[in-house]
């Protein structure tokens, strides 16, 4: 059989624990025996991050930039724990951290429906894909607590020294109070990445807020969203028959509840740090969920929702047989392949991305797959496979 071409490389950022080792697995048997695959190697694993002082996630993210497309493997955050373990030089910055700053990214997260994974949510019958604002208001917030009677204000000093200036709140006794910002050109990033991200989907976009209280902090991120839209992306809109349409955070959640799902749901970022649990666990499981980070230039990088799966990992190393789900890492690479297709114009590669993802359904569908998925599915008898026979399973119905 001939493998499938690639014209140009994706960029493969490889990574830590129990996923490294199902990377090479996923690579071994259900990407290399069908794709000619090119790729531009970066070793993010914390040994080399180490060795190279942290230089070689600037050069992914550079070379992700450069080629427009990448498949990340899960990465260990490093903690005081893991500089002792590795005998790290530093504790390094969070390399996903360091990439969606480089990238000036939009996660989006989109749970993978099976049949026998039933969300717990009956009419949801697609998948919602969360959008999260990954900058500013409480994340990087001021606070203080008011020891007592006194005045709270906010001051702006221009740079040009005109001053504005309201009071928060004239205090009795005791009390709390904290500043709290956000950006024009995050969130017109935010908001671009949501359409470009809907326009490829084909999917209507839900943005919400609370702007009837949040009268000039919220009401300026409906303004932004709404003034791109209707100079940038209205037309494509309307060709590609999707909706955008803007509602209060409540009236979302009610109405988000109540629909059949299948659309893009934009989230400030705390109401999208909340929400994407709620979902992902109303959906059934966090390896069962895909993870791409696009930016507003349309750079795109594809990676598991979930980390290294360390508990795992020190089973393997005792030579104790594992069960670790897969699918979330096979969906990057999925996913990854197909958008490489997609602007290289290669249908072979996209219909091959597309029959992994059918290869990996079907084999959980017919009662094969890990020990996580089995605890959970209502499916009768299910047969729990091995980190390695799952990815084996897979393989021999591609
Ligand atoms: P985790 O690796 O997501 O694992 C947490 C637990 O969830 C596991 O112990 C396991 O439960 C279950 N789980 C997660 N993924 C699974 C899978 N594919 N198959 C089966 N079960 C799965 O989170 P963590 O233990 O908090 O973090 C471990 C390391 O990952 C940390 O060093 C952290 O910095 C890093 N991390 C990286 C990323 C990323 O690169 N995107 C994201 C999050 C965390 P049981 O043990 O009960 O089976
Ligand atoms: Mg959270």
């Amino acid at each position: 059989m001939s493998k499938i071409r690639m014209t140009t490389p994706l960029v493969e950022m490889d990574g830590d624990e129990m996923t490294r080792i199902i990377w090479q697995m996923v690579k071994d048997d259900l990407i290399c025996p069908f794709v000619d695959l090119k790729s531009e190697y970066y070793d993010l694993g914390l040994e080399n991050r180490d060795a190279t002082d942290d230089q070689v996630t600037v050069d992914s993210a550079n070379a992700t930039k450069r080629l427009g497309v990448a498949v990340k493997c899960a990465t260990i955050t490093a903690n005081a724990a893991r500089v002792e373990e590795y005998g790290l030089k530093e504790m390094w910055k969070s390399p996903n951290g360091t990439i969606r700053a480089m990238l000036d990214g939009t996660v989006f997260r989109t749970p993978i429906p099976v049949k026998g994974i039933e969300p717990c949510v009956r009419n949801w019958e697609e998948p919602i894909t969360l959008a999260r604002h990954a900058y500013g208001d409480i994340y990087r917030n001021v606070e203080i607590r008011v020891p007592g009677a006194g005045k709270v204000e906010l001051v702006y000093t221009g740079a040009d020294g005109t001053e504005i200036r309201e009071t928060v709140h004239e205090f009795d006794g005791p009390g709390v109070a904290q500043g709290v910002h956000n950006l024009d050109s995050s969130i017109a990033s935010f908001a671009r990445s949501c359409f470009n991200y809907a326009l490829d989907a084909k999917q209507d976009v839900w943005f919400a807020t609370k702007d009837t209280i949040s009268k000039k902090y919220d009401h300026r991120f409906k303004d932004v969203f709404q003034e791109i839209f209707d100079a940038e992306y209205k037309e494509r809109f309307d060709e590609a028959g999707i909706e955008y349409f803007y509602t209060l955070i409540d009236d979302a959640v009610a109405r988000v509840m109540k629909s059949k799902g299948g659309f893009i749901w934009a989230c400030k970022n705390y109401d999208g740090d909340v929400m994407s649990d709620m979902v992902s666990s109303a959906f059934g499981s966090l390896a069962m969920m895909t993870s791409v980070l696009v930016s507003p230039s349309g750079v795109y990088e594809y990676e598991a929702a979930h980390g290294t799966v360390q508990r795992h990992y020190y089973k393997h190393l005792r030579g104790e047989e594992t069960s670790t789900n897969s699918v979330a890492t096979i969906f990057a690479w999925s996913g990854a392949l197909r958008k490489r297709g997609d602007l290289d114009g290669l249908p072979e590669l996209v219909a091959f991305a597309d029959r992994l993802e059918k290869a990996v359904i079907d084999t959980i569908e017919s009662g094969q797959m890990t020990g996580d998925l089995a605890r959970i599915t209502a499916l009768p008898n299910p047969q729990t496979l091995s980190t390695g026979d799952f990815i084996k399973a897979i393989a021999s119905r591609l």
